[in-house]
C-alpha cells in the first residue's frame, strides 16, 4: 500500500492481539469452532471436513449431491470424533441457496467460525474444443461460487466480529500446468486466488482469508493417466499428493495457530512449482 510520509508518521491505535492459547498444541485445537466446507461430498473437501471433525470442530458439509453413502460417512465420522456433523444440500452456483443454507447453519449453531470454499470443477479442453456452456459452467462454480459464498458469509462474519475464509485455489492459478489443456480452469483458479487475496484486505477488520493451492492430488478430478504422468515428471516428490496430505494445512489455517496469517497462499504440490 503506498502512503505519503505524513500518513506513515500519523499515530495509529494498534489492534488487540486475539485471545489465543499459549501452548502450541492448544492453538491447533478447533473444538468449539463451527466449520462449513463446500464440495465435501468427495475428494479434497471430504478430507478437509474429516480433518476438522478429527480436530474437534462441528462441521457442516455443504454438498451439491447428497447420497446415502455421504449420510453414512457423516454419521460414522460424528460418532468416531464425538462431534456434530450436518449435511446440507448446497449448489454454490445458486446464490439464493447459499444464502439460505448459511442462514440455517447460523440459526442452528449461533456462529460460523470457518468457511472453506472448496467446491470446484475442471473441464480440460483446448479453447477450440471448449463450448461456451463449458466455459460458463467452470466460471460459475470456480469463480461465481466462491464469490457467492464470500458475499453470503460476510454479514455473518461482520456481525460476529470474527471469521475465517479459506479458498481452495490451485497451482494452476499461478503456473500453466501441462500437458492437458486447462486454459479456462487455470483462469478460474487465478481469479479465485486473487479474489481471496483482495478479500483479505477488504475484510481486514473482522476476518482472515487464505488460500490453499494444491498441486496434482489423487481425486476424481485427476484420475487420467496424463495427470498422473505429469505429477511423476514434474513434482519433486515424483507422485500425486494424497488427500490426507492436505488435512494439516487446512486445519492449521482453520485454527488459532495461524491467527496472524491472512492474504496468504499455501502451495501444497510436492515441489511441482519449484523453479
Ligand atoms: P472432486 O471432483 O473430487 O470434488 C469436487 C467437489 O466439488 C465435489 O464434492 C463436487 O460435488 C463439488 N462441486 C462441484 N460443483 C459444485 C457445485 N456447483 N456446488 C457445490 N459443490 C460442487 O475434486 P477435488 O476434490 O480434487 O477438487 C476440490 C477442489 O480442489 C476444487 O476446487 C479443485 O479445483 C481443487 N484442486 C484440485 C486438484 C487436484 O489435483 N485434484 C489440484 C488443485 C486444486 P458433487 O459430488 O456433487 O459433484
Amino acid at each position: 500500500m503506498s502512503m505519503s510520509f505524513e500518513e506513515c508518521v500519523r499515530p495509529r491505535s494498534l489492534r488487540n492481539v486475539p485471545q489465543i492459547a499459549d501452548h502450541v498444541m492448544d492453538q491447533f485445537k478447533v473444538s468449539k469452532k463451527v466449520c462449513v466446507v463446500t464440495g465435501a461430498s468427495g475428494g479434497i473437501g471430504r478430507a478437509v471436513a474429516e480433518a476438522l471433525a478429527e480436530a474437534g470442530a462441528s462441521v457442516v458439509n455443504a454438498c451439491r449431491s447428497e447420497t446415502p453413502e455421504l449420510e453414512a460417512w457423516a454419521a460414522n465420522l460424528a460418532q468416531r470424533c464425538g462431534v456434530t456433523i450436518v449435511n446440507r444440500r448446497c449448489d454454490v452456483t445458486d446464490a439464493v441457496q447459499v444464502n439460505e443454507v448459511l442462514a440455517a447453519i447460523y440459526k442452528q449453531f449461533g456462529r460460523i467460525d470457518v468457511f472453506v470454499a472448496n467446491a470446484g470443477i475442471a473441464i480440460p479442453k483446448s479453447i477450440a474444443d471448449q463450448t461456451l456452456e463449458e466455459y460458463h459452467e467452470q466460471m460459475a462454480v470456480n469463480v461465481d461460487g466462491v464469490f457467492y459464498c464470500a458475499k453470503c458469509i460476510e454479514p455473518i462474519f461482520k456481525k460476529q466480529g470474527f471469521g475465517n475464509f479459506i479458498i481452495t485455489g490451485s497451482i494452476s492459478g499461478r503456473v500453466v500446468t501441462v500437458p492437458i489443456d486447462h486454459t479456462v480452469y487455470n483462469t478460474t483458479k487465478a481469479a479465485a486466488i486473487h479474489l481471496g487475496r483482495s478479500l483479505a484486505r477488504e475484510w481486514r477488520y473482522f476476518a482472515r482469508v487464505n488460500i490453499v493451492s494444491p498441486g496434482y492430488i489423487d481425486t476424481a478430478m485427476s484420475t487420467c493417466s496424463a495427470s498422473i504422468n505429469e505429477a511423476c515428471r514434474m513434482a519433486v516428490m515424483g507422485r500425486q499428493g494424497d488427500v490426507t496430505e492436505l488435512k494439516g494445512v487446512y486445519t492449521f489455517l482453520a485454527s488459532d495457530a495461524s491467527s496472524f496469517i491472512t492474504g496468504a497462499e499455501f502451495t501444497v504440490d510436492g515441489g511441482y512449482t519449484l523453479p
